[in-house]
């Protein structure tokens, strides 16, 4: 916990002026970066991020092959960080079909999970079951590969998170 606190403290500038923060209580007493000049403050918070698991007709999992770090050329679900204009469903239909060709909808949702990121310190997940409507498999975006696995024939998948939605729905 104080760890994650500590690193509050590692940023220096406002980003709307560019002026240097200081560090002050907010009015819950909780310590953060405050802009002395326009009044922005720094909140750091985890970065939400949506998955998709896709089981077909026979009961074969897709997965993609990453392109870019972290974890390059791991397998993964379908994932990727919610934009600002997507809620966690319209995220996880986009990065199915940006990343495997597949068109999708959300069947249901699977469970969330707050895990460590080597990049924004805290990621908050959300895992949905997919089903698929159309479209046609093809890997695109950051991915390299999209492949359906057998159950019994599946890759190491590289985040604790995907490894959870999986457990969760007795899967993995
Ligand atoms: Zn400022």
């Amino acid at each position: 916990m104080d760890d994650f606190k500590r690193m509050y403290r590692n940023v220096n500038n406002c980003i709307k002026c560019g002026t240097k923060l200081i560090l002050q209580n907010d009015r819950e007493q909780k310590e953060r970066p405050h802009c002395p000049n326009c009044g922005w403050i720094y909140y750091k918070n985890p970065v939400p991020a949506s998955a998709c698991v896709l089981i077909n007709e026979s009961n074969e999992l897709l997965l993609v092959k990453r392109k870019f770090s972290p974890h390059a050329d791991e397998w993964a679900l379908p994932s990727g960080y919610i934009e600002l204009w997507q809620t966690p469903e319209e995220c996880a239909v986009d990065e199915l079909f940006e990343e495997t060709g597949i068109i999708g909808e959300v069947d249901s949702f699977i469970d969330f999970y707050t895990g460590y990121s080597p990049i924004y310190i805290r990621t908050l997940s959300f895992g949905f079951l997919m089903k698929g409507v159309g479209g046609e498999l093809q890997a695109g975006d950051d991915a390299q590969e999209a492949v359906f696995f057998k159950q019994n024939e599946l890759p190491p998948i590289c985040f604790w998170s995907h490894q959870h939605f999986l457990k969760k729905i007795n899967y993995l």
